[in-house]
């Protein structure tokens, strides 16, 4: 995976996009948790579950199924109308939010492929463009290793990401102003 850091702030660009909530720090204490809850599958070594295996790293919990599953769960705490468009707006920035993860993952250059089918195929994806150094598990992020990593992912995700929060800020301002 990119640094959980990463996946983070991805969710927080996301975020920008719908703010008018009541509930606010929840709003985005459940981004930021969409963007990191498929890699609470690393347990599964702690299970000896192999990695290839559905239930293995990057398997399931990184599915396409799996975020629509969690998005829809979570749009509940926003909006209790599951046939409203408010709701659908809360399952789609949800959803971009989770399958982010996956799509992060399968643009880095280790580790295996990302199940984004499970559990209908087992197949493993990696996009053609994997420019970022995957990331050492735990303790070792902090080493010669965690600091290329932090510089692929400040290249590919950070800015992008910080120029993409500039963007819809002054469209924001703009629209403001007329
Ligand atoms: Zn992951």
């Amino acid at each position: 995976m990119p640094s959980i850091f990463s996946h983070s702030i991805f969710g927080l660009v996301i975020s920008r996009l719908k703010v008018q909530t009541t509930k606010k720090n929840l709003f985005y204490f459940c981004i930021i948790l969409c963007t990191i809850v498929p890699d609470f599958d690393v347990i599964s070594f702690y299970f000896k579950i192999p990695y290839s295996a559905p239930f293995g790293h990057r398997g399931f919990s990184h599915s396409i199924l799996f975020a629509i599953f969690f998005s829809i769960s979570i749009s509940i705490l926003f909006e209790k109308n599951i046939l409203s468009k408010n709701f659908l707006i809360y399952v789609l920035i949800f959803f971009s939010a989770t399958i982010s993860h996956g799509i992060f993952d399968a643009m880095t250059n280790g580790g295996l492929g990302v199940c984004f089918f499970c559990p209908f195929e087992s197949k493993r994806y990696f996009f053609e463009f994997r420019p970022i150094q995957v990331s050492p598990i735990g303790k070792n992020f902090f080493s010669k290793k965690g600091l290329e990593v932090i510089l692929s992912e400040l290249i590919w995700i950070w800015i992008p990401s910080f120029l993409f929060i500039a963007l819809v800020e002054i469209f924001k301002y703009k629209k403001k102003n007329y």
